[in-house]
C-alpha cells in the first residue's frame, strides 16, 4: 500500500475482491493459497506465516483480507512504521484470538527492536518482554495464541534473513497482464455501475502499469471524462482520449515515468546515473523512485539497473523519440 503514493479511499474498499474466486490473475499464487488455506482449515491450525512482496497496488492487502475471511478468523492490520516500540506489537499480539491473522504492511520498515520480539512470537507463539531498564530489568515470558503473521513488503532486499526465514510461505506478486487488468476493469465497472465495453476496458488495462490499483483509479477518471464530454459510456476511443488528457501515454507511462527517462537521456546521455542524483533531478523521493517507478520501467524494458547506476534502454530512446 506504500502509504506515500495512494490514499486508500472508501471506494477502494467497495471494489476490493472479497474471495479468492473474485481475485483476478496471479493464478499460481491463488491456487497455492487455496490449498494452504484449505489445509489449515481442515487441520484447525493457524496458517503458516506468509510474506507477500511486490509493488504497491498489486493486491497484498487484498490477499491478507481474503485469507482472514476464508479462514474465518479475525484480522488486525498494522504497518511497520506504526509499530514504533516493541510494546506496540506486544499489545496487538497478546490480544489476538486463536488462529487470528495479523497483517503488517511495509514490514521492512519495522524497527529492529520490534522485529526481535517477533522472532520467538512467530516461532513458538511466545513473547519475551524485557521490563524496566538497567540492573532492575527483568524478562517476562508470555504465551500467545497461535496466530498467522502476514507481512507485505515492496522491498524484499530490506528484509533481514532471520525475519525472512521465519515465514513458511513467501509469495511474489507479479505485475498483471493487460488481459487480467482488463478483466479487473470490467469487474470494477460493474460494481461502480459504469458502462464500458470490452475494448474500452482493454485500453485502460493496457495503460495501467501492470497494477490493479492504477487500473481502478484510471477507470474512475475515464468515467468522469466520459460523463462530462460524452454520454457516460466508455469505449476504446473515449478511454484513449481521456488517458491522453491525463498524460498517460500509449504505453501507460505517466508524467513521472517520462520525466525519469528524459532526465537520464537528456542530462546524462542515457546514463549510468545514480538513483540519488536521479531523484534530485526529478524532485522525487529516492524511495518513491525505487519502489514505484523503477520496477515497472525495468520490467517493461525502458530502464536497466547496472552497478554504476540506472541506464535508459534503446526502447526508452525510441519511445521518447530522442535518438541516442
Ligand atoms: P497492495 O496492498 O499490494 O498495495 P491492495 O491489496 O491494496 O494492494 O490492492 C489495491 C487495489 O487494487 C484494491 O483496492 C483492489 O480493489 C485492487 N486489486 C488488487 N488486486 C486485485 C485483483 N487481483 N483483482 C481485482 N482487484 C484487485
Amino acid at each position: 500500500m506504500g502509504g506515500f503514493d495512494d490514499n486508500i479511499s472508501q471506494s477502494d474498499e467497495s471494489v476490493r475482491p472479497g474471495t479468492l474466486d473474485d481475485f483476478i490473475g496471479q493464478e499460481e499464487l491463488r491456487k497455492n493459497l487455496a490449498v494452504y488455506i484449505r489445509a489449515a482449515r481442515e487441520r484447525g491450525r493457524a496458517l503458516d506465516h506468509t510474506l507477500f512482496y511486490g509493488n504497491p497496488g498489486l493486491g497484498k492487502t487484498t490477499l491478507a483480507q481474503i485469507m482472514a475471511s476464508e479462514l474465518n478468523v479475525n484480522l488486525v492490520c498494522t504497518s511497520g512504521p506504526v509499530l514504533e516500540r516493541s510494546g506496540d506489537l506486544a499489545a496487538i499480539l497478546t490480544n489476538l484470538g486463536r488462529n487470528d491473522l495479523i497483517f503488517v504492511d511495509e514490514i521492512h520498515r519495522m524497527p529492529i527492536a520490534v522485529e526481535e520480539i517477533l522472532y520467538p512470537a512467530m516461532e513458538d507463539f511466545k513473547l519475551d518482554l524485557v521490563l524496566g531498564q538497567g540492573p532492575g530489568a527483568r524478562t517476562v515470558k508470555i504465551e500467545l495464541e497461535p496466530f498467522t503473521l502476514v507481512g507485505a513488503t515492496t522491498r524484499m532486499g530490506l528484509i533481514s534473513s532471520p525475519l525472512r526465514d521465519r515465514f513458511g510461505i513467501l509469495a511474489h506478486l507479479e505485475f498483471y497482464s493487460p488481459e487480467d487488468l482488463s478483466r479487473i476493469v470490467l469487474r470494477t465497472a460493474k460494481i461502480l455501475g459504469v458502462v464500458i465495453n470490452n475494448e474500452g476496458a482493454a485500453e485502460i488495462g493496457r495503460r495501467s502499469r501492470g497494477t490493479p490499483r492504477i487500473a481502478n483509479r484510471l477507470l474512475r477518471r475515464v468515467r468522469d471524462f466520459a460523463l462530462v464530454h460524452g454520454d457516460g459510456n466508455i469505449t476504446a476511443a473515449v478511454a484513449s482520449k481521456a488517458l491522453e488528457q491525463m498524460d498517460v501515454d500509449e504505453l501507460g507511462l505517466d508524467q513521472m515515468d517520462r520525466k525519469i527517462l528524459n532526465v537520464i537521456i537528456r542530462h546524462y546521455d542515457g546514463g549510468p546515473v545514480g538513483v540519488r542524483t536521479l531523484a534530485a533531478a526529478c524532485s522525487e523521493e529516492i524511495r518513491t523512485i525505487e519502489e514505484i517507478y523503477e520496477p515497472f520501467l525495468i520490467q517493461s524494458g525502458f530502464l536497466k539497473r547496472t552497478p554504476r547506476g540506472r541506464m535508459a534502454t534503446s526502447k526508452a530512446f525510441k519511445h521518447l523519440k530522442l535518438l541516442g
